[in-house]
This record gives structure tokens, sequence and C-alpha cells, in this order.
């Protein structure tokens, strides 16, 4: 091989691309971080590189007496050298693309090793030659073994390790740096390849690479590719902090509801007993005001409740076997109250055949249809709210499709959007005495969701709005709805005042909680039954007690500092001299969330009862409990 008359113009060539892309890395390209640092080192690299071919290829031209043969070795050596560093550099930037793993950094370290083992032989060779300096025109050359090393098998191998790693790794990249990786690559090994196996008088070496150079720069390196991708990591990473902020608000928001329900669970109980006891119907009226100040509260409460814990994902919907009559029984019931206080007329039209027999998140059902139809209520002054009911059959499965419309305020056409968001509420002006936290329809949409339903509202502003909603359910029964009113017609009769279920003089219960306003409250509602009470207020003592009398029932909190009454609860049922090892034991929470009853009943809860604890819920709960001839009504 002839090796002093290469032609050197693609090199040439690639020297003058080579300055010019310099130029554009230095001047645009600067502001970036490690991976552009790497890229403007490789086209300095390259550019010394070029120069150093350049000279060497002259240099072997030149009349010995302007060159002598000293100088063109190490032009010689040199032009070897940065072909090797050349293509040590794609393996660098290829890295540079990737996190650095513990895998990774062996073989950083092993290229590291190979280039030093590679300069090492370069030297040793040209001093091997140097004694031969000066004899013939060519005796500068390398010994061929190490020629061969340092011309082809470096580089080859460093462009295979780079082309590996952009392969292995692919799956970590974009398209758009796949793409253009794999085009350099092909260009600059093609180039490279092409001149190992077709050795020819023409040096492409340089125009190969920094082609490849060229085309990374235009698919990965510009200053506003680079720019974009900075500014998409900047809006994944604040979507991330977003996300993780909702997070920690939902669970505070879930935490302080849980909170805030123990002492409304006091106020409205100990308020009942006011009810109940006082002669005065003035204090009595005061009385009812706290009740329904309370409720109310409550009500908000528990909208807090359940839409951070949808956000949070923590919501579940739990179905079980329900009769439709039912719920629409109570739900009508309800409205109609609340209707005749405003005067305004409440119907309600439910197909006769729907199945009466449904599975489904009955709680949830309810929620969803009260939260609208207490809507039209409260945004309807004059007229009337209709309910109706109606529903598509498919197989063993239905669509309940329930439509709610009322002569009210109505919705403004801009304001349609907003109905389902939380938070929103409309209309401020005309809306502002109405109370509302404009987070129910929020939840409604969000449960529906869940339960693959949906809901729709059409409305014409100052005429009134219809709501439509599609509830799927599972049919359990076949038999018709008929006339639900019929079946309940008992139902809604009594409307008065408190009056116990039962007496159990000779019953005893032990009621463990560790806030003794709740021990009070549950006391004083048990009052005129004259059941017997023992009170615990920590699971500790409750463990004594239970060893030392054997009770009807026991009631006992859920969470409770130290030892909470999931942990107990085990204890009671195994422990040594234990005397309430059957004795049914209902769990109280104020965790009202779907699911819960499932989970206390699952943990060995006898029942359970949620607070604020209503009077009758708790009667009927311990009439279905105690010893029958304990109790009488
Ligand atoms: P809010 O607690 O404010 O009632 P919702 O989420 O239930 O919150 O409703 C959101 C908003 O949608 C309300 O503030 C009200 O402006 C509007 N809206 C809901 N239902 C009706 C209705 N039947 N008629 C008119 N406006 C309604």
């Amino acid at each position: 091989m002839s090796e002093a008359l290469y032609d050197l113009s693609f090199t040439i060539a690639a020297f003058i691309f080579n300055v010019v892309l310099c130029v554009m890395v230095t001047v645009r390209g600067t502001e970036d971080k490690q991976k552009n640092l790497t890229f403007r080192n490789f086209t300095y690299i390259l550019l010394v590189g070029n120069i150093v071919t350049c000279c060497d290829v002259m240099f072997r031209r030149a009349p010995v007496v302007f060159i002598p043969y000293s100088i063109r070795l190490v032009f010689y050596v040199l032009s070897f050298l940065s072909n090797v560093m050349l293509t040590y550099f794609f393996a660098i930037y290829a890295e540079s693309f990737f996190e650095t793993t513990k895998r990774r950094k062996f073989f950083s370290v092993i290229n590291e090793i190979l280039l030093v083992g590679l300069f090492a032989l370069a030297l040793i060779s040209a001093i091997i030659t140097i004694p031969n300096i000066g004899e013939d025109k060519y005796s500068y050359l390398l010994p061929t073994i190490p020629k061969y090393i340092l011309a082809y098998f470096a580089e080859i191998y460093y462009l295979l390790y780079a082309m590996v790693v952009f392969v292995v790794n692919s799956k970590d990249l974009n398209r758009r740096v796949c793409i253009t990786a794999a085009c350099a690559f092909t260009v600059t090994i093609g180039t490279i390849v092409y001149e190992v196996f077709n050795p020819s008088e023409v040096y492409f070496n340089y125009f190969g690479a920094i082609l490849g150079l060229y085309i990374f720069y235009m698919g990965v390196e510009t200053p506003d590719y680079k720019n974009l991708m900075a500014t998409m990591k900047e809006l994944e990473m604040a979507r991330l902090k977003a996300d993780e902020a909702n997070r920690s608000k939902s669970d505070f928001l879930a935490n302080m509801s849980h909170e805030i329900r123990t002492p409304i669970n006091a106020v409205i109980g100990m308020n009942e007993m006011i009810l109940r006891e006082t002669g005065d119907e003035k204090i009595a009226d005061y009385s009812r005001n706290i009740e329904s100040a309370g409720r109310s509260l409550l009500s908000i409460i528990n909208d807090i409740l359940d839409l951070s814990k949808i956000e949070a994902g923590k919501m579940e919907l739990t179905e079980a076997p329900y009769q439709f009559s039912s719920l629409i029984n109570d739900i009508a019931v309800m409205i109609s109250v609340k209707a005749k206080e405003k005067n305004l007329s409440f119907n309600v039209n439910v197909n006769e055949s729907l199945p009466d027999g449904l599975c489904g998140d009955e709680i949830r059902i309810r929620q969803i249809i009260i939260n609208v139809l207490n809507n039209a209520v409260k945004y309807t002054e004059h007229g009337s709210v209709d309910l109706s009911v109606d529903y598509e059959r498919t197989g063993d499965k239905c669509i309940v499709i329930v439509k709610v419309s009322d002569t009210g305020i109505g919705i403004k056409p801009e304001d349609m959007h907003k109905v389902f968001e939380k938070f929103d509420r409309l209309d401020m002006e005309h809306n502002k005495t109405i109370e509302g936290t404009g987070l129910g329809l929020a939840i409604v949409k969000r449960l529906l969701a869940m339960m693959n339903g949906s809901i729709e509202v059409e409305s014409k502003y100052g005429k009134g709005s219809t709501f439509f909603l599609r509830i799927p359910q599972k049919i359990q029964a076949d038999e018709a709805i008929g006339d639900y009113r019929k079946k309940f017609s008992s139902a809604s009769a009594d409307g008065g005042g408190y009056k116990e279920l039962f007496h159990a003089p000779d019953a005893e219960i032990l009621v463990v909680d560790d806030t003794l306003i709740n021990l009070t409250v549950v006391r004083a509602l048990l009052k005129k039954t004259k059941i017997k009470i023992d009170t615990a207020t920590s699971a500790a003592e409750a463990l004594i007690k239970t060893t030392e009398k054997k009770y009807d029932t026991i009631l006992l909190d859920n969470r409770m500092p130290g030892m909470d009454g999931a942990e107990a609860l085990p204890i009671m049922r195994t422990q040594d001299g234990g005397l309430n090892k059957e004795t049914p034991i209902v769990c109280l929470t104020a965790d009202a969330v779907s699911g819960a009853r499932e989970r206390y009943m699952a943990e060995g809860f006898t029942d359970y009862l949620t607070k604020p604890i209503e009077s009758a819920a708790l009667e009927r709960m311990l009439l279905q409990y105690l010893p029958k001839d304990k109790t009488n009504g």
C-alpha cells in the first residue's frame, strides 16, 4: 500500500465543514449541559484530527529538506492517534445520551484503558522506528501489526461500541434521537468500513465522520431542539410536583375531614339531647337550628372527604344486591319534604316494569340521585321538580335512566361547561344566598364515571334545567318494581318526634371511645332505653373490663391512640379469662367511605356504625344484637 499519495480532497472538504460546525456549536450551542459540551469537544477533536491528517499527508509529499523525517514521523503517528481519538469520542458521545449505570461505568473504564494502551502502542512503535529514520523514504512507517490495530481495529471497536450502546438502550430514547443516531452511524461507519475493505487512494474517514456529526447536530444538538427538550423536562417535573402537591392536599383534606367529624358527632349528639329533653319551645327551636347547621356542616365534610378520596384514587365502589323500590321511595320521601317547604310540586314517575332487584353500590347511587334532586329544589323558587326513572335492558344488565327537571333559575350557556367542575359555583350574583360548595356535581360526575355511567345537562337560563343520568346496574331479580309507593306506604307516615325503640334495663353494654364527649353522647342517646352502660377510654382499659364482666354488646371505637379497635378486637376474642369471646362487637368509626363495611366485617367486627351516631341507627343495631329476652318494646 502506498502511504504517501493519498487524495486529500475529501479530507479538505471535511475540514471546511468541520470549521463551520465548530463555529456553529461555539456560537450557538453553548448554553447547554454536559452532553452538549461532549458534542462540542467532539467537533474540536475532529478538527484537530483533520488538521493533523492533512499535515501528515502533505508532509509526506514535501521535499525532505523542508520537512525532516523526524517531523514526518511525529505527524504520521499523531494521525493514527487522532483517528483513534475520533472514534473513541463517538463512544463517549453515545454514552452521554444515557444515565451512567454501574455496567456502563465498567465499559467506560475498559475503553479508557484501551485508549491508553493504544497510545502506548503507538509510542513504542514510533520509538522502534526511530533508528531507521532517514534510511529511506518510508522508513518511518510503523510495524504492520500495530499499524493495523491503530488504523482499523481501534476505530471499528469504538464505533461498534457506540452503536451497541445506542441499540441496547434505544428504548430509553425518543424516536427522533433514534432515527438521528441510526442515520449518523450508517454514514460514518459506512465510510470507515468502505475504506477498510476497499483501500483506495482517497481518504474518506473524516468526511464520513463530519457528515455523521452534522446529522447529530441537525437532529438532536440544535439549540432549538435542546431548548424544547429542556422545557419538556421542566414541564414534566412541574407536573410531577403538582401531582404530588395535589396528593398531599387530598390526604390532608381526608385526614382533616375525619378529625372534624368527631367533634360534630358530639355537637349533633348533645343537641339531640337538648331537643329531646327541653320542654321550652324556644330552646327546641334554637336546637333545631343547631341540628340543621350541624347536618349541613357534616354534608360539606362528607363531600370534601369523598372528593379527596376519589382524587387520591382511594374511593372504592361496593356492589351488593338492593331493592330499587326502597331506594327510590326513601329519596322521594326525603325530597318531597324539602319541596313542600319551598311550595314546589314534586312529581315522581317510575317505569313500573323496571326490575326491582338490582345490584350495585346503593349508597353511592342514593348519593348521586339525592344530590341532583337537592340541587333542583335548591335552585328553584317557583313551579315544580320532576323525577322520572326509566331503564334500558341488555341481558342481565340494565342502564337506569334518571331524569331530573326543574323550573328553576337555569344555567347560562357560557356556564354550562363549568357545572361539573369542582369548586365552581355559577351565576354568583343570583346564587349568593344559596348555600353550596360547588362540590356536589363534581362528585356525582366522578362517581358515575367510576360506574361507567354518565351525566348530562340541558338548561334554559331563567326557565329551568334537566339533568340526565345513566347508571349501569346488574339485574339481580326480574320482579318488576310496580308502584313503589305501595310497598312502602307506611315508611313515610312517621315524621313525629323521638320515641325509643325498646327498653332493656337488664342488658349491659360496653362502649369504648377515647373521646369522653362521645361516651357522654352514647349514654345520653340511650338514656331512655334504660340500658346499663359501662365505658372505657382506651383499648387497654376495655381489655381489662372484658375479663371482668360479660357484656351483651360492645361498641368499640376504631381510631384510638395506642392500641386501636381493630387491634383490640382479636385480643378480646381470644384473651385468657376473657368473658366476651362470643359477644357481638360493633365498630364505631368516622370512616363513612363505601367499602368500609366489608373491611370492618372482614377484620372480624360483627357490624359497624358510623359517626356521628344516629340515635335511631344505634337503637336499631342494639335491638338486633341484644338478647331478645332482655329487650321489650
Ligand atoms: P353547589 O354546592 O354549589 O350546589 P354543585 O356542584 O351541586 O354545587 O353545583 C354546581 C353549580 O351548578 C351550582 O353552584 C349551581 O350554580 C349550578 N347548578 C346545579 N344544579 C342546578 C340546577 N338544577 N339549576 C340551576 N343551577 C344549577
